[in-house]
């Protein structure tokens, strides 16, 4: 937390989540101009940072949710993998900076995301510190697991609204299969707003949607700088958190956080 050192170990992060009132997690904030604000506690997890196990043969790497992407993709790099972000599409000038917790729990499109899926597909396993100090573990280095839940699947695109995310387990993809994207370049601006629509509403969505700065046909993503129109079955983010959606409530998450964070510990991660 601020003001109490960087964290050192996994158990230190159990102390600080049980310790504190209410918390923002964080990674290197480099996301928080999509999140509401927060005049409250922070913790970083960015000190927890590292490869734990990288199982070149399987595809497989464990690392701490504080690694840096960009310092993860250069050590799969090395054995010729990676994870599956284009590099050079400037889709968000922090792009070269960030950790892997923040872009699991962020989960926004990338520009590989119609090929390759997004962090959720990627994702295997999760060590997670819950809001009462104890850890959780779900998922496993096999592709194929059948024990347990897969909570991990939930955690991803949590906002940091349900656990803090510690460790990950990821499968990673040979760099040379990274195929080519289709995202047409408009400018290189930070986006203020990322949108998903339907496939029939794309074309008509992007013709009017304001300035651009990126656009997918391919996963029917829009990055702007202006608010977006929004069809039915579109949805959108925006400044400080601001979510739209047009379609039903999606009542999951509220239901996780009566699960997870019953004392409303962990800080919003959007606004409705
Ligand atoms: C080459 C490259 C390409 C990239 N391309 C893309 C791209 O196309 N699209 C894209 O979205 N990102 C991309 N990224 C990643 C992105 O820039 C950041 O890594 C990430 O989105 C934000 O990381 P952060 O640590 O700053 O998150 P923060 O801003 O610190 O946090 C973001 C959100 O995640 C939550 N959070 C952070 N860490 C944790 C945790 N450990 N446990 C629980 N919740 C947590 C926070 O509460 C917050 O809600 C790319 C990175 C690289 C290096």
């Amino acid at each position: 937390m601020e003001g109490r050192g960087k964290l050192r170990s996994i158990e230190e992060l159990c102390d600080a989540v049980r310790s504190a009132e209410r918390v923002r997690i964080i990674g290197s904030a480099r996301r928080s101009g999509f999140l509401p604000s927060w005049d409250g506690a922070i913790l970083s997890l960015s000190s927890l940072s590292g490869v734990i196990a990288h199982d070149v043969a399987d595809q497989v790497v464990e690392v701490w949710a504080g690694t840096g992407v960009q310092e993860l993709q250069e050590e799969l790099g090395r054995h010729g993998q990676c994870l599956p972000l284009a590099s050079g599409v400037p889709l968000a000038v922090s792009q070269q900076y960030g950790t892997v917790g923040g872009l699991l729990a962020t989960n926004l499109p990338h520009a590989l995301s119609a090929q390759c899926g997004g962090p959720r597909d990627w994702t295997l396993g999760m060590t997670v510190v819950r809001t009462d100090g104890t850890i959780a573990k779900c998922g496993s280095k096999a592709v194929k697991s059948v024990a347990g839940y897969d909570a991990h699947k939930l955690f991803v695109g949590s906002r940091g609204t349900l656990c803090a995310i510690a460790k990950v387990i990821l499968r990673t993809l040979p760099t040379r299969a990274l195929p080519d994207h289709q995202v047409e370049l408009f400018g290189s601006d930070e986006p203020k707003f990322v949108a998903r629509t339907l496939r029939t509403d794309y074309e008509s969505t992007k013709a009017s949607a304001g300035r651009l700065v990126a656009a997918d046909p391919a996963s029917c993503t829009i990055w702007g700088l202006d608010e977006p129109p929004l069809p039915v079955g579109a949805w959108m983010l925006g400044p400080r958190g601001a979510i739209k959606r047009q379609e039903q409530p999606n009542n999951l998450e509220a239901s996780s956080r009566t699960v997870f964070d019953p004392g409303g510990k962990l800080a919003p991660g959007w606004q409705e």
